[in-house]
């Protein structure tokens, strides 16, 4: 397969699919999905004042902000999100069952979504799909623009059908490659915790990732991106290889996400 070189210059309004990450990783994820004139945040899992600072970083600001988008209510993911959305009048949209579970609750506009229905925002299509994680209702989203797809799987335990079928034919995969099953076992993690990262309900592997994208139909694949990858039990480099090896490129096809630095915008041509 071929990918398309990563567009570090898209970061221009344009009519295409664009996406880009503020950071991922067990201290923080959050990340930017915009089509035409609708950008949206997925998961704020920073403080604001450091949200704002990664924001400008991708030459947008709060104001820019159509909505943020929840996938469940664990910190590295929710933490951010009620203060942010206060502080700058941001609709927050999220499951009833996250919503339940989420730790500040006081939010300035919340609209409730079923993850078996898609949904509209702005230019933006949005597709949830329901994952196995340890969380009340969690899910993870497919976006569209009419032309392409983006699929973003991160915080998933096990890989379902229906996450296949979610999955199917995008332009642009994310997927997270959380951990290498050895480094997870011979590592620092007390039993309880490897059990829990590494089981049904936990994070995927580097294994299971590169298990979904070989199942994956992709001919159209024009962006793969590894992201919460552990700092402990995980390497970007064994993340890539995984990767590369499900679509038979080299590891150069892959890119990371890491947590400090996110990456720039990739536009979907
Ligand atoms: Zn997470």
């Amino acid at each position: 397969m071929r990918l398309a070189a990563p567009n570090r210059a898209a970061t221009r309004r344009q009519t295409s699919l664009r996406f880009a990450y503020l950071g991922s990783g067990s201290k923080g994820n959050a990340a930017l999905v915009e089509a035409g004139a609708t950008c949206v945040m997925v998961d704020c899992g920073f403080s604001v004042a450091e949200t704002e600072r990664r924001l400008a970083r991708l030459q947008r600001t709060p104001a820019d902000l159509a909505a943020i988008l929840v996938t469940h209510e664990h910190g590295d993911h929710i933490s951010g999100v009620a203060r942010f959305a206060r502080r700058h009048g941001i609709s927050v949209w999220m499951t009833p069952g996250t919503h339940a579970g989420a730790p500040d609750r006081d939010l300035p506009d919340l609209e409730l979504f079923s993850c078996h229905e898609c949904f509209s925002l702005g230019d933006l299509g949005v597709r949830p799909m329901p994952v196995p994680d340890d969380a009340r209702e969690p899910c993870q989203f497919v976006f569209e623009d009419g032309r392409h797809r983006l699929g973003i799987l991160t915080d998933t335990g096990h890989i379902t059908p229906h996450i296949v079928d979610s999955m199917a034919e995008c332009d642009a995969l994310v997927v997270e490659c959380n951990h290498d099953t050895q480094m997870l076992q011979i590592g620092p993690y007390p039993a309880t915790i490897k059990r829990r990262v590494g089981g049904r309900l936990g994070h995927l592997n580097n294994g299971q990732a590169a298990s979904l994208v070989t199942d994956l139909d992709t001919s159209r694949l024009q962006h793969l991106v590894a992201v919460h990858i552990s700092a402990v039990n995980n390497t970007m480099d064994l993340a890539c290889q995984a990767l590369a090896c499900a679509v038979g490129g080299r590891p150069d096809d892959v890119e990371t996400v890491c947590q400090k630095g996110g990456i720039g915008w990739r536009e979907l041509r």
